[in-house]
């Protein structure tokens, strides 16, 4: 098998990924907090954390991948409460819009989606187990973590909290701690927020805790990859460690993989700015989540990625390149032996492809491997030399590449949005391509082009040979 290679945040190195079982991986990913819709910031760390997934799977190992959704901390149980929903209420309409989100940009399912509200009695045992050992206390009915219990606190971000006031009971705004520096573990309830019982009395759970305790209870104790976005290092994945570490003494985690933000026009995106836009505010723009998925997808996880109107129409021209060479190779008469270019080019492919996935997920290497072979068939095709079987070998490759990036088969993306039942009869496109002739006859070619735009904003591809125009459905 390949030599993987990540950039493990633990110890800041790119280091051979070594699965703890040969053949598997594991994969816990921090989910969405379920207080509204999903921003596009967030879907790139999920599209992200699917890209991993579908590179391990493609690179022959069997992914089991967890994904939590938080629904409840204090955004979920203020905004319910400003509702007047119950909790459960409250969040069931951003669960679904979360999942459809994920469907309209073709992320595949987690094998797991655990709710926190679902899993308090393991986030209480855990608690119980972190008293036992000397690393929780309880505090008029929440309960802390001791940091300094804990030595080697801070070795994933490499914070050190050292010079902070420690010793002393410090009233921190909302409860009494021993030292500044511990973090939650369980909060008592306060009037009119929902809760459950426990040794401590009625409350809820601290929100690094559920990630612990759903985490292990999913993959083990132990396990391979554990990823989120980079302002999830401090202090929640750090924390994450600290309790699941001090609770089982065993190591929780062997690659820690964060992806870099997603600026807008340049700037962090911010309600104040007014450029936090959601999946559904892009799509009411005319922007394809297809595009959305390919930007998204063809940039390094550890660069920040500027989203602006440009680059998405840009992503969008990117895909247009590999739909036109999928239509022409479609339409080209095969005679002859198979081109030996094109199994050159295939060959190349299958190689530069799974190196570059292999090398820390370096997508704009592995779509160039991708861009040469469309370039070497366009160039078969115009010196028409498609040899027998050419167009199939060459659909199987697209095809067996798009089990990563899930982006290059114009009907799979079709069929969702409903265009399949009501879109134009074969007749009707005839029309239409007949009138857009007469156009260019009479050298409108501003109607000509509107009609170009029209057939191909129902999927309908078109290629001026000079026989004459030909189409088919993308
Ligand atoms: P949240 O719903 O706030 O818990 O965030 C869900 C995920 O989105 C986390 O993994 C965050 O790290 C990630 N995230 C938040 N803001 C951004 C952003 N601007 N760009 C990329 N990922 C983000
Ligand atoms: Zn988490």
């Amino acid at each position: 098998m390949q030599e993987i290679r990540f950039y493990n945040t633990l110890g800041r190195t790119l280091e051979t990924f070594v699965p703890r079982q040969a053949g598997t991986v594991q994969i816990y990913t921090c989910g969405p907090t379920v207080y509204g819709h999903a921003h596009i910031g967030n879907l790139r760390t999920f599209i992200f954390e699917d890209f991993l997934r579908r590179s391990l799977s493609y690179l022959g190992l069997e992914v089991t991948q967890v994904m939590n959704l938080t629904d409840v901390d204090d955004k979920t149980i203020r905004q319910s409460n400003e509702a007047g929903l119950a909790l459960n209420d409250y969040t069931a309409t951003y669960i679904e819009s979360f999942f459809e989100d994920l469907d309209s940009l073709h992320v595949e399912r987690a094998e797991h989606y655990p709710r926190a509200t679902e899993h308090v009695p393991e986030m209480i045992a855990m608690i119980e187990t972190l008293i036992d050992r000397g690393f929780g206390y309880v505090s008029d009915g929440s309960v802390f973590f001791r940091i300094a219990a804990d030595e080697d606190y801070g070795r994933l971000s490499g914070i050190d909290l050292s010079n902070q006031q420690r010793g002393e009971r410090v009233a921190s705004d909302e409860y009494e701690k021993e030292d500044a520096r511990d973090f939650v573990l369980w909060k008592a309830s306060k009037e009119g927020e929902p809760s459950w019982d426990s040794p401590w009395g009625p409350g809820r759970p601290g929100w690094h805790m559920e990630c612990s305790a759903m985490s292990m209870k999913y993959l083990g104790e132990s396990f391979d990859i554990h990823c989120g976005g980079v302002d999830n290092i401090f202090p929640h994945h750090e924390n994450e460690i600290a309790q699941s570490e001090s609770a089982t003494g065993k190591p929780f985690v062997g690659t820690w993989i964060h992806s870099e933000h997603l600026m807008v026009d340049g700037a962090k995106m911010s309600k104040r700015l007014g450029n936090q836009y959601t999946l559904k505010e892009l799509v009411e723009r005319g922007i394809e989540p297809r595009a959305v998925r390919y930007l998204f997808v063809s940039a390094h996880y550890r660069q920040k990625l500027n989203f602006t109107f440009d680059s998405v129409a840009a992503a969008g021209k990117a895909l247009e390149r590999v739909d036109q060479m999928r239509f022409r190779l479609g339409s080209a008469r095969e005679n002859g032996p198979p081109s030996t270019v094109i199994a050159a080019a295939i060959e190349q492919l299958r190689k530069d492809f799974a190196g570059a996935l292999a090398n820390d997920l370096n997508a704009s290497e592995a779509l160039s491997a991708v861009f040469q072979m469309v370039r070497d068939v366009n160039k078969i095709i115009e010196d028409e030399a498609v040899g027998e079987g050419d167009g199939e070998r060459v659909f199987a490759a697209l095809a067996d590449v798009d089990r990563v990036f899930g982006v290059f088969d114009p009907t799979a993306w079709q069929a969702d949005d409903g265009s399949a039942e009501d879109s134009l009869s074969d007749e009707a496109v005839e029309n239409l391509l007949a009138d857009r002739q007469a156009a260019r006859q009479r050298r409108d070619f501003a109607e000509s082009d509107r009609i170009r735009d029209e057939l191909q904003s129902q999927g309908i591809l078109i290629e001026d040979t000079p026989q004459g125009p030909r189409w088919r459905r993308g």
